[in-house]
């Protein structure tokens, strides 16, 4: 069996990443988790959070709106409704959204509070993501 694990995040705008990678770690419904090859096969949903990889000695960050992941002995599959590689997150976009989910928030019978409250931790996620970065 392969020492190396196949990362694919998908999303329904495509495949943001894929590569061999050595080691992931992600942000599960029940608490994080960590996969290395040969890992026994799962799925979990996930939360929104941050998905670490290593490759070597490169240790890649990437933001996941939820979503699932799937485990087997040589692949990860995560599939979420948005994933973005810490590089391309835009941090302004990301406060503008914080922002404004923290404004419905304040005002719960006109807004959908779960829906303020998902949008402020997507937004607070990628501000942290992005960070990784610097
Ligand atoms: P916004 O209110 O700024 O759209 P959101 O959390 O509601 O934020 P999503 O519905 O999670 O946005 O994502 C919609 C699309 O916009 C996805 O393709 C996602 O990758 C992209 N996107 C959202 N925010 C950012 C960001 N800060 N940087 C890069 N891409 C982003």
């Amino acid at each position: 069996m392969a020492d190396k694990l196949t990362l694919d995040i998908v999303t329904p705008y495509g495949l943001v990443f894929t590569d061999q990678v050595d080691e992931v770690v992600a942000a599960g419904s029940e608490g994080e988790f960590g996969v290395l090859p040969h890992h026994a096969r799962f799925l979990t949903t996930l939360k929104i959070g941050m998905l670490t990889y290593k490759k070597g000695t490169e240790t890649g960050y990437i933001f996941v709106s939820g979503g699932y992941a799937e485990v087997g002995p040589d692949k990860v599959v995560i599939l979420a409704d948005s994933a973005t590689k810490a590089a391309d997150i835009d941090v302004e976009r990301a406060r503008e959204a914080k922002k404004r989910a923290e404004e419905r928030l304040k005002q719960k019978d006109k807004f959908d509070e779960a829906r303020a409250e998902a949008a402020l931790n997507r937004a607070i996620a990628r501000i942290h993501i992005a960070e990784k970065t610097k």
